[in-house]
């Protein structure tokens, strides 16, 4: 990973800013910026130094993983030491402006915080920075990604092979699960939805013990951890012989789902992208029916910026990886998702998620 043009990229937007230093809380971003993994970590980005914070846990891996950043075990927790650190590196000059990320910090730890500075150091709520820099992904991630959305998709077969009438949902999820590990997932990106029968109008039904039912559709929406790259998939499977009503609800979701994707390029308003799916599903009798947004972008996270939202008015732009998923849910009878990832490419998408979506009947 290139963490150097990231952390150049970084302090350019924090000049900008007019900050003297920014504090890194959020993991994933900690992460992205020095590749840094452990669960306890702050990151101080400064002109005159950037450094980790972390303890005495993760000395071993601190030093494994991180090459770009100066490294302080801490013997209290990373917030104090990196206040420490933050006072005596701006010893003498008044009035320094030390971002902290509003999103993601507890109003306790900003108390906290507030307490350990001196008073020329004034905390101000910068702007998602690294979120902003982390949805244009670079070559390294488009591929980690690809390999992410390639192991989800492989794992399609397993839900193929183990839905049958009578299986409780958890056992398919389960079978799923299992088989991600053996592959080298570090572990699924969320969990795993397997909603079978009227379940399936649940948009977020986790796999339940409930047996799936003789007849009907089953979502399921499931991703997998791969080098600390999250992949995200849904495809709805119908267990009996479908009925034409079926048949149709599919093929509409399918059709949104297809005008999303074929409308993905740089340049586009992500609520472009959503007013293409909700039109076709509109146009089907079935717009009420789709209750959620389009997609969102994924990464380290499994969701991260751009939503693909109506009424957003993020841009899309290449190497944007995002997720497009349209469904119809009729309350108490039955639902429909359809989920692929997408990286915006110089010209359009390239489709990373390679599963059919034909109608598959168990
Ligand atoms: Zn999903
Ligand atoms: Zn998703």
């Amino acid at each position: 990973m290139n963490y150097k043009a990231r952390l150049r990229a970084l302090l350019a937007a924090i000049d900008q800013q007019k900050l003297d230093a920014l504090l890194v809380t959020h993991l994933p971003n900690v992460r992205y910026l020095c590749g840094f993994t452990g669960s306890a970590g702050v990151l101080v980005v400064a002109k005159r130094g950037v450094r980790l914070f972390t303890d005495g846990r993760y000395t071993e891996q601190a030093r494994k993983e991180v090459a770009i950043a100066a490294i302080t075990i801490s013997r209290q927790s990373p917030i104090p030491a990196a206040a420490e650190w933050l006072n005596k590196a701006f010893s003498p000059r008044p009035n320094i402006r030390v971002g902290i990320d509003g999103e993601h910090m507890a109003v306790s730890t900003h108390t906290r915080l507030a307490k350990l500075v001196r008073k020329r150091l004034r905390l101000v709520q910068a702007p998602a920075l690294v979120e902003q820099a982390r949805m244009i992904k670079d070559a390294d991630e488009i591929d980690l990604l690809r390999r992410a959305a390639n192991l989800g998709s492989s794992l399609f077969d397993i839900f193929l092979r183990r839905i049958r009438p009578g299986v409780r949902e958890t056992e398919v999820a389960a079978a799923v699960e299992l088989r991600a590990r053996q592959k080298g997932a570090q572990g699924m990106s969320f969990e795993t939805i397997v909603a079978s029968g009227e379940r399936s109008a649940m948009p977020h039904g986790t796999a339940s013990q409930r047996p799936i039912p003789k007849r009907g559709f089953v979502v399921c929406d499931f991703g997998v951890i791969l080098a600390g790259y999250c992949s995200d998939m849904t495809r709805t499977v119908y267990v009996g012989r479908p009925p034409a009503e079926a048949r149709s609800l599919y093929q509409a979701v399918l059709d949104a789902q297809g005008a999303a994707v074929q409308a993905v390029r740089p340049g586009i308003v992500v609520a472009e992208v959503d007013r293409q799916a909700r039109k076709v599903l509109q146009k089907a009798g079935l717009g009420r029916y789709f209750s959620h947004s389009t997609g969102h972008g994924v990464g380290l996270e499994i969701h991260e910026p751009p939503r693909v939202a109506s009424g957003d008015t993020a841009v899309l732009k290449p190497g944007m990886v995002i997720t497009i998923e349209p469904g119809a849910y009729v309350p108490g009878r039955w639902g429909v998702r359809i989920e692929d990832m997408v990286v915006v490419t110089e010209r359009g998408c390239d489709v990373l998620t390679s599963t059919p979506k034909e109608l598959i009947a168990i």
